[in-house]
């Protein structure tokens, strides 16, 4: 998929957003007003993005309050951006077929990111975010480049990974593929601390992994079977 492959219409993506926003926080990935949503626009050629602001309570955005952000970090709008557009804007440059972005401090997952631990093959849905394992990016202060450097090479090959100290990111074609990874990653967050708790789980090698990471890839992305 290339970039000219995605929306052009801004209405739509804004109005996703807003719905993205509130959906994770009633999924149970996500509290209060951390986290935020992104969706690419590509208009006339030109490559920019949509993305929640920063402060804002999800129930009291409205379509109007999400804010553009051009590829040199230009906001337009009424409202200053998530403190984290650079690792959307970083994440969009590097990757052309992510068209949509979910950052959240899912408690598994964001379990898992303060003990520094990425999740590891134990499961085989973890291909799921594209690879063998889902990585865990080094800490570095919120809204940092330096983050945004940390997220971009921790999604090398991946569509998530999570951040230490910090939370996790899942992107995807869609903002609803990037919103049900998110739920995917923390599920399975969630597993892998319940586990860990008898004791450290086994791990599938990278000849399993490679196995179902070929059926996903079969299947494509919207359901992979059991
Ligand atoms: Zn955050």
């Amino acid at each position: 998929m290339s970039t000219a492959d995605f929306t052009t219409d801004e209405r739509s993506l804004r109005a996703g957003i807003v719905a993205t926003a509130r959906a994770m926080n009633a999924a149970g990935i996500n509290r209060g007003r951390a986290g935020n949503v992104s969706a690419r626009l590509v208009r006339d050629g030109v490559d920019s993005f949509l993305v929640t602001p920063t402060g804002f309570r999800y129930e009291a955005m409205g379509e109007a309050d999400v804010v553009a952000v051009t590829r040199d970090g230009t906001p337009s709008g009424a409202h200053q951006p998530s403190s984290e557009w650079r690792f959307h804007r970083d994440i969009y440059a590097a990757r052309p077929e992510i068209g949509a972005i979910v950052h959240t401090h899912a408690p598994f997952a964001t379990t898992l990111a303060c003990l520094d631990r990425g999740i590891p093959p134990f499961h085989y849905m973890v291909a799921r975010a594209g690879g063998r394992d889902i990585r865990c990016a080094p800490y570095a202060t919120f809204g940092t480049q330096a983050l945004s450097d940390h997220a971009v090479r921790a999604l090398d090959g991946r569509r998530a990974c999570l951040l230490a100290h910090h939370g996790m990111i899942a992107a995807g074609a869609s903002l609803e593929a990037a919103l049900e990874l998110a739920i995917e990653v923390e599920a399975l967050a969630e597993m892998y601390w319940r586990a860990l708790q008898v004791a450290e789980p086994t791990l599938l090698s990278d000849e399993e992994m490679a196995t179902v990471i070929g059926k996903f890839r079969i299947y494509g992305q919207p359901q992979p079977p059991g």
